[in-house]
């Protein structure tokens, strides 16, 4: 190598100012400069070139180029030297181009550098020996760049080849100027060539007017996400997509087109659709059920509310769910109740509560009865929400009232029509034998009478009494109904008033105002006058009996009852009063509050059963100490009012 170095000329002190000068232009690039002789040995390099290989200069000089190449570089720079001609650095004449080789440099680390090179022949004038200047530039780092470029590009390019996802890149005017086979099988199209050629205005949007808004979106921001629209396939059907792009700019920064990712939603759809209609279904379900479903979540919030329960309750399922605590229906206990009842087994199973009998509060604080059914709705174990069935007791626990009333109603009857039965056998059994009795103690009397007869007033007494068996006798008659009665249009004013001319003189009667409120507009009604009289005389005589400690007043009132084609005469006192627990005895036969031989228990008795046959009702309104009323209603005749003018 020391031989070689003596060789080299150029860095004699006797070289010329010219060839120092050449040195240092050699030396000023960024190129790697290397003079070769024939044989390539080096006779002359740059420091770039020691740069490039980490050979210094002077270990290059005199070194045979071609030893740091492997056979293949080797042969690759044979043939840049051959295509090489002199004077000037080497030019295709086709392209005009700058010939130059890639060729690989073993370096001095054990590595390779690869570098462009170019070569310029340059022959001695005096010699004619022949020289060649060889350009050196290291573009490992670039090759490396470009490598990874094309290599991320592939990637990008399988990505967008492959992905199951569509993507397109667009112009501005509506143009396809790229797209995967993502999007042409979505679309339906065979072949790419034949997708470009489509007017996106016109052939892809089903709504062209989406187009328009996705441009106006688009150029306003830069991008547009998920934005969802409906695309027309190539077969004409129709496909719902999801689009997500951005803008593609040129240098100048306009806008040039777009790209991005548009994803086929229609199995979404579809699915949301179906879970739609699932859910429709079922909630169409609970809300026409006629029961009342309410499901609370495990806080006790109001989260369902159906059409029956806003009908039961009076609120509004609006009002209601979101905004109500359970408590707002039941209080805070019976729902603690409810729950530790659901948890347990014993009330219809683990999670169930059956046919609990409760009080809710609708809207205005009405207090509703009801049938509740209960159950924890579960989520896997969890405890997702209590559902709860109501059933509106209203309409059962009334049918029920009106059942036992009619029951009792059945009884009384029953009970009044084998009393009556009874009492009429015995009536005229004892009636004929009570006849006799007066007959023959009335004879008895005449005779005392003429003799004047100290026992006459004995004999007196014995007709009285008997006198008076025979009207119990004919008031248990009247009580059996064996007498006859004849129906008639009767005027219940002119009976009321009968009734009290014959009453008002009598003793009992003497402390007792009478007030007479009667409406003589009213309709005549079909029935046996005097039975009728006889009612109202029982009445009058019970009320002056009750007020016969102090007095008092009794109001007679008679009126129409509107719309119900029927009237009402009502007897008011001011007496004693009746205790609520004999109210419901007093129209028993034979009952009586009054002293042996005063009261049979046969006027109330006698005139429901005069009222029943009559069609009619009595019902009575009484407070101890303040007074009874009476009230009996009769259904008016089909025939005109009749103005008695009294
Ligand atoms: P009597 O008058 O013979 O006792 P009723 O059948 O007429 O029999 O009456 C039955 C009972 O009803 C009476 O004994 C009395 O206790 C009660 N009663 C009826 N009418 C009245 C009234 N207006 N005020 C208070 N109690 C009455
Ligand atoms: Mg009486």
């Amino acid at each position: 190598m020391s031989e070689h170095v003596k060789q080299n000329k150029l860095f004699d002190p006797e070289v010329t100012d010219q060839a120092r000068m050449y040195h240092a232009i050699a030396e000023m690039g960024e190129v790697g400069v290397l003079v070769l002789n024939d044989e390539n040995r080096v006779e002359f390099a740059n420091r770039m070139v020691s740069t490039i290989t980490g050979f210094k200069t002077e270990e290059l000089t005199g070194q045979n180029f071609t030893d740091f190449l492997d056979k293949k570089n080797r042969s690759i720079f044979q043939s840049l030297k051959s295509q090489s001609i002199g004077g000037i650095t080497t030019f295709d004449k086709r392209t005009e181009k700058k010939i130059s080789r890639e060729i690989k440099i073993n370096t001095a680390f054990s590595a390779t550098v690869i570098t462009e090179i170019c070569l310029s022949i340059y022959s001695m004038l005096k010699s004619g020996k022949r020289k060649y200047i060889v350009y050196i530039r290291d573009i490992s780092v670039q090759k490396k760049l470009t490598e990874e470029l094309r290599e991320s590009e592939k990637k990008h390019r399988n990505l967008f080849e492959r992905i199951d996802q569509g993507i397109c890149v667009t112009t501005k005017e509506g143009r396809f100027l790229d797209s995967n086979p993502a999007l042409l099988k979505m679309l339906g199209y065979e072949s790419k060539e034949e997708f470009l050629k489509i007017d996106i205005n016109k052939d892809l949007y089903v709504n062209p007017e989406d187009r328009r808004v996705f441009q106006e979106l688009i150029e306003r921001d830069g991008f547009v996400k998920n934005y969802e629209v409906v695309y027309k396939k190539k077969n004409g059907g129709e496909i719902p997509v999801l689009m997500t792009s951005h803008v593609r700019k040129n240098e100048g920064g306009e806008v040039i087109g777009y790209q991005g990712l548009v994803m086929d939603i229609s199995e979404r759809i579809r699915m949301e659709q179906e879970l739609r209609e699932k859910h429709g279904f079922l909630s169409n379900l609970l809300e026409s059920s006629p029961d009342c479903i309410v499901v609370a979540d495990m806080q006790g919030n109001i989260i369902f509310f159906n059409r029956a329960a806003e009908k039961l309750t009076g609120y509004r399922e609006k009002e209601v769910v979101g905004n109500f605590h359970i408590t707002k229906l039941y209080p805070l206990e019976i729902a603690r109740d409810i729950l530790r009842k659901l948890r347990s087994e014993d009330f219809g199973g683990y999670g169930k509560a059956e046919k609990l009998m409760h009080t809710i509060y609708g809207k205005n604080s009405e207090e509703i009865p009801v049938s509740l059914s209960a159950s924890i709705v579960y989520e896997g174990e969890k405890e997702l929400a209590t559902l709860g069935v109501f059933t509106d007791l209203r309409e059962k626990i009334k049918t029920e009232r009106e059942l036992k009333e009619a029951q009792v109603r059945l009884l009384q009857s029953e009970k009044m029509a084998s009393l009556g039965s009874l009492a009429a056998g015995v009536a005229h059994e004892i009636n004929n034998p009570l006849g006799g009795i007066i007959i023959f103690a009335s004879l008895l009397m005449e005779d005392f009478e003429a003799d004047n007869d100290p026992r006459l007033e004995d004999l007196k007494k014995i007709v009285q009494e008997a006198t008076r068996c025979k009207e119990i006798v004919k008031n248990l008659l009247e009580f059996g109904r064996q007498t006859e009665s004849r129906f008639e249009p009767v005027d219940i004013n002119k009976a009321v008033i009968d009734v009290l001319f014959f009453l008002e003189n009598q003793v009992l009667f003497h402390d007792i105002r009478i007030i007479k409120h009667l409406d003589f507009s009213l309709p005549l009604c079909q029935g046996d006058p005097n039975q009728i009289k006889q009612i109202f005389m029982n009445m009058m005589v019970n009320a002056a009996e009750a007020m016969s400690e102090n007095g008092g007043d009794l109001t007679i009132t008679t009126g129409i009852i509107p719309d119900a084609s029927s009237f009402f005469v009502s007897f008011q006192d001011t007496g004693t009063g009746i205790a609520p627990e004999i109210q419901s005895k007093i129209f028993d036969p034979f009952f009586t509050t009054k002293e042996v031989g005063k009261g049979t228990g046969l006027g109330l008795s006698t005139s429901y059963g005069i009222i029943q046959s009559h069609h009619g009702n009595i019902v009575v309104d009484s407070a101890v100490g303040k007074g009874t009323t009476f009230t009996i209603t009769l259904p008016a005749s089909h025939q005109e009012s009749h103005e008695t003018g009294a």
